[in-house]
C-alpha cells in the first residue's frame, strides 16, 4: 500500500469509528485517551499516534478490519503513518528530512563513513601496522574519549529538545504537564506499562504472540544503559566492568536478533511501511552496535581488540548522531505523549 502525507483525516475517520465502539479499552494509553477529546483534531491525532506502540491488539481484536468491510479500520497502520508524520513535521533541523525518506540509506551509509574515519584517524597517527599492538590508551587517550562521548551525548540530547519542543507546541493544546503527570508518564515509559496490553501483551509478530516483543525491547534498552554505564569507566572496562558490558552488549544482540526477527515474520498488512523500515534500519544499526561490545571482553588480549573497539566505539557515535533523525524520535515523543496523557488523566 502506498502510503500519503497527510494521514490525519483518515487517522480521524476510524478512531472516531472506535469512539463508538470503545471495545479496545484497556489495551493501552489510546483508548482511555480518545475518551478525553470527544471531537478529534490534528493536535490529538498526533499525540494519540505516538503513545500508540503498536502492538496490533486493537486489529486483531476488531470485527471491522477487513478492507472489504465498510469501516476498513486498521488503526495501529493508520496511527503508525500518523506517527512518522509527526517526526517530518517536527524533525530538527528540518533539512533533516531526508534522513526520514531513506532511513536503510542513511543509516548504514553514516556507520561506513563513521568506520573508515576512524581506521583513517587510527592509521595516519599511528599507522596501520601498528595499531593492533599499542596499547588502546594510545589511540584513543581519556583526554580524547571523555570530552568527545560528552559532546555526542550533549549534542543528542539538545536536538532531542529542540524536536521535543516543537512536538509539544504541537500537541499541548494550551495546557501544562503536572508534576504527577510527568512522574506517572515517566514511569509507564520505563517499565513499558503499556505494552502488558491489559493482560494479553503484544500481538505481534503473530496473532496470538504475547510478551516476546515486551521481552526483546526490554532487552535492548536495559542492555543499551548497563553497557553505557560501563563503558564510562574507560579505560578500566575490564574485570567487573567487562562482565557488565559484555552482558549489557549480550542483552542489546539477542533483543535486536528478535527484534529483527519481528521485522522479517510479522504481518505488513497491519503496520506502516514507513514506520517499518525507520525500525529495521535503526535496529539493525544497533545489533552491529551489540556485536561489537559483546566482542570486546571476548577479544581482549588478542591482536583485533583495538580494530574491534575502534570500529564499536564509531557504531556507538552514529547511533548516537542519528537518533534524533531516525526511529529514535520516538522514544522522545512517546514520553512527552504519555506524560501529556497522564497529566490530562490527573485533571479530569
Ligand atoms: S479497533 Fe475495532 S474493535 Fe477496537 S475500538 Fe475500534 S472499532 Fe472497536
Ligand atoms: S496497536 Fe496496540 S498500542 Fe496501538 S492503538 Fe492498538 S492497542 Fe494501542
Amino acid at each position: 500500500m502506498i502510503e500519503g502525507n497527510n494521514s490525519t483525516p483518515e487517522a480521524i475517520r476510524q478512531m472516531s469509528i472506535c469512539n463508538a465502539c470503545r471495545y479496545c479499552e484497556g489495551y493501552c494509553a489510546v483508548w482511555d485517551a480518545i475518551e478525553f477529546k470527544p471531537v478529534l483534531n490534528k493536535g490529538y491525532i498526533s499525540h494519540l499516534a505516538n503513545l500508540c506502540h503498536d502492538c496490533r491488539d486493537c486489529f486483531y481484536a476488531c470485527p471491522y478490519n477487513d478492507p472489504d468491510h465498510e469501516f476498513k479500520l486498521n488503526i495501529p497502520r493508520v496511527l503508525g503513518q500518523v506517527q512518522v508524520e509527526t517526526y517530518y513535521a517536527n524533525i530538527r533541523p528540518k533539512f533533516m528530512k531526508f534522513a526520514l525518506e531513506r532511513p536503510i540509506l542513511f543509516t548504514s551509509l553514516s556507520a561506513f563513513i563513521a568506520v573508515i574515519l576512524v581506521m583513517v584517524y587510527s592509521s595516519l597517527l599511528f599507522g596501520l601496522n601498528k595499531i593492533s599492538t599499542l596499547p588502546m590508551t594510545t589511540i584513543i587517550p581519556v583526554s580524547l574519549f571523555k570530552p568527545a562521548t560528552i559532546a555526542i551525548y550533549l549534542y543528542t540530547l539538545v536536538i532531542w529538545s529542540w524536536e521535543a519542543l516543537s512536538y509539544w507546541s504541537e500537541i499541548n493544546e494550551g495546557k501544562r504537564f503536572t508534576a504527577s503527570g510527568v512522574m506517572r508518564g515517566v514511569y509507564d515509559a520505563f517499565f513499558y506499562r503499556n505494552f502488558l496490553g491489559g493482560g494479553t501483551g503484544c500481538k505481534v509478530p503473530g496473532e496470538n504472540n504475547k510478551y516476546f516483543r515486551l521481552t526483546a525491547h526490554s532487552l535492548v534498552f536495559f542492555g543499551f544503559i548497563v553497557a553505557l554505564i560501563s563503558i564510562s569507566f574507560y579505560p578500566n572496562i575490564f574485570g567487573y566492568v567487562g562482565i557488565t558490558y559484555f552482558l549489557g552488549s549480550l542483552a542489546i544482540s539477542i533483543g535486536t536478533v528478535a527484534l529483527i526477527y519481528i521485522h522479517i515474520t510479522e504481518d505488513r498488512g497491519s503496520r506502516s511501511q514507513k514506520q517499518s523500515s525507520l525500525d529495521y534500519a535503526f535496529t539493525v544499526l544497533l545489533f552491529f552496535a551489540g556485536i561489537t561490545g559483546l566482542l570486546i571482553p571476548i577479544s581482549t588480549g588478542t591482536n583485533w581488540f583495538n580494530w574491534n573497539f575502534l570500529i564499536h566505539d564509531a557504531l556507538i557515535a552514529v547511533v548516537f548522531l542519528i537518533a534524533p533523525f531516525s526511529k529514535f524520535i520516538h522514544p522522545v515523543f512517546r514520553l512527552i505523549s504519555l506524560i501529556k496523557y497522564r497529566s490530562d488523566s490527573y485533571r479530569l
